[in-house]
């Protein structure tokens, strides 16, 4: 029988681990999956172990000689400045014990996730582990080494000959992802970010459309630094619905980094947990419209992983089953367990207390240029769009 959805993920996932300080931080696996079962949300039946990829479907996109570096880097005692052209060992991306495997395992939770979603076992699936946008053919990069999401759209391409629409929420650049598809006419990749002005990678900019064929299936939506709950939905729901509807793809693979809310300690963005409960709502009902629910949903940044990425991503594996958000808010029995470890207090309701901040003086200034910033993004695509209805 078919499943609705399936949840990867085995507690390997969490030998993804730099080191004790490192702001990336695997405890959110933890703590989103004690949630989750406290919640009677997620059973055992509906969590599949990931498998490892393999040399050749890492590959798929990564130099072989890259993978060589990051398997003798995993060695213990390895010389580490030889590697920093390769972008690991650096203070982002250090070097840690087992880098290769923990890595690849990733990389194996989203391709576990695209065949149940592809071999039709089940109409979505959620690789929390997953997500790890920044990583490049050749190079590590933003505490990414293999780059899972790229690996698991050149596979689908090639085991399923399937048309991707990828669409990254991260408040980072999906640069890696980007870059990977950039002249390919049947991949899109969106991005909704922070501008780079100030934030990590720098890229990401409206002009960044694709190339050679590709020309015109590369978005980029960077939005400003203190932008808050509605211009970011405005933006989202505006772009999303264009695009689909344009570029017309068999399979949704969706980044879910829970990073631009605004507790987040790295970036400047002012979402609220309304964000994280209307971003996986539009592409669940955009999967169910145009691929016949085919979503495959993987994690990303979100480095409050107390306050902030448990709930986000509940939120998100909530909406993949239809479970409405309880009203009683979080159980209690959970906020009593993690209230001991965590440094601040945790969050007792799904939603945030209203308001979170301070009002912001340039509200309406901000929400004025990422509208402008979307007209000029789309505007390509809707000059199209208009040519088409005039043939
Ligand atoms: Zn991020």
């Amino acid at each position: 029988m078919k499943k609705n959805a399936v949840f990867i993920f085995s507690d390997d996932q969490l030998g993804y681990k730099f080191s004790d300080t490192h702001p990336f931080n695997q405890k959110r696996l933890t703590l989103t999956v004690d949630l989750l079962k406290e919640m009677n949300a997620l059973s055992l039946s509906d969590i599949v172990a990931p498998r490892t990829a393999t040399e050749e479907e890492l590959s798929l996109v990564h130099d072989p000689q890259y993978i060589e570096i990051v398997k003798k880097a995993s060695l213990e005692n390895s010389d580490t400045n030889i590697y920093e052209s390769y972008g690991i060992g650096t203070e982002d991306t250090p070097i840690f014990p087992h880098m290769h495997e923990a890595s690849a395992s990733l990389v194996g939770g989203t391709l576990t996730a695209v065949d149940y979603v592809m071999e039709g076992k089940a109409s979505h699936a959620l690789n929390l582990g997953g997500g790890l946008h920044h990583g490049f053919k050749g190079r590590a990069s933003g505490f990414c080494v293999y780059n899972d999401s790229s690996v698991a759209i050149k596979y689908m391409q090639q085991k399923y000959n399937a048309r991707v629409l990828y669409i990254d929420t991260d408040a980072h650049h999906g640069d890696g992802v980007q870059w990977s598809f950039y002249d390919d006419p049947n991949v899109c990749t969106i991005s909704i970010h922070e501008t780079g002005r100030y934030l990590f990678p720098g890229t990401g900019n409206i002009t960044e459309r694709g190339s050679g064929e590709g020309y015109g299936t590369s978005f980029n939506f960077p939005i400003d630094a203190f932008t808050e709950d509605d211009s970011f939905l405005e933006v989202y729901r505006t772009a999303l619905n264009e695009i689909i509807e344009s570029f017309k793809p068999d399979v949704i693979l969706s980044q879910n980094g829970a990073d631009a809310h605004y507790f987040d300690p790295l970036t400047h963005l002012y979402g609220t947990m309304k964000i994280y409960q209307e971003i996986p709502k539009l592409a669940h009902e955009l999967a169910h419209k145009y691929c016949d629910g085919k979503w495959i949903a993987v994690g990303g940044g979100g480095y409050d992983i107390w306050r902030v990425v448990p709930r986000a991503w509940s939120l998100l594996w909530m909406e993949m089953n239809d479970i409405r958000t309880p009203e009683g808010g979080l159980p209690k029995a959970w906020l009593e367990r993690w209230s001991k470890e965590s440094p601040i207090p945790l969050i007792p309701t799904w939603m945030d207390p209203n308001p979170l901040y301070e009002p912001i003086p340039r509200k309406a200034e901000i929400t004025e240029k990422n509208n402008q910033m979307l007209d000029k993004a789309l505007f390509l695509l809707r000059q199209q769009q208009s040519y088409k209805k005039h043939q």
